[in-house]
């Protein structure tokens, strides 16, 4: 049986930063976490170390197929995903979406920082409002860091989403041949590795 390393149990860390979220918005910070390292290590180490030991959304998506087939009989689905979702155009457009997405949510934090009110909402696939007051109790941090945990956690969480929709249609790590971080460290490689 393959060791087992401290890495290999990092899937638990997305289940923790969204129960943080769920209870109180500004643990949504934490998510810099996973924007700024694999971004680090690949400017630094020219590498995808990130994503092939560290990422715990990748792993998340590797073990929970595996964890609700224990004891089933039955294969894991491996339907391979349509080739569009591996195309170049693909991955560089949703980078190139995403990107857009996040400085519309820079925006909208400048703008509360500027005096517009506070949207204790969290934004799904970019589109759907669910309320989320609750989880606003740091009143003693500014509007402005409150709303960009609102928006950075509406990123998080969507993104997660479409990787668990992804995963469930197709093969485990489908998210991955899209990822917006998979795809920004890998073009930072490549310019590195030249
Ligand atoms: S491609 Fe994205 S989700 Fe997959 S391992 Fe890399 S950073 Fe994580």
């Amino acid at each position: 049986m393959k060791k087992k390393h401290w890495y290999d149990y990092l899937w638990i860390w997305p289940i923790i930063y969204f129960s943080l979220g769920f209870f109180n918005i500004i643990f949504a910070w934490l998510g810099m976490i996973d924007f700024l390292v694999p971004i680090i290590v690949a400017i630094v180490k020219g590498n995808k170390s990130f994503c092939n030991r560290y990422c715990g959304r990748g792993k998340l998506f590797a073990v929970l197929p595996t964890f609700f087939a224990r004891g089933k009989s039955k294969n894991l689905a491996k339907k391979v995903a349509p080739k569009w979702m591996y195309s170049k155009w693909f991955r560089y457009g949703f980078l190139l979406f995403f990107l857009t997405m996040f400085g519309n949510m820079v925006y909208q934090t400048y703008l509360v920082f500027a005096g517009a009110s506070l949207k204790t909402v969290v934004k799904l696939f970019w589109t759907f409002k669910v309320p989320w007051a609750w989880a606003y109790t740091a009143t003693a941090v500014p509007e402005w860091v409150t709303q960009f945990s609102y928006g950075f956690y509406s990123l998080m969480l969507t993104s997660t989403l479409i990787g668990l929709i992804v995963m469930v249609l197709y093969r485990p790590r489908t998210w991955c041949t899209f990822c917006p971080m998979g795809t920004m460290t890998q073009g930072i490689c490549q310019l590195k590795n030249r």
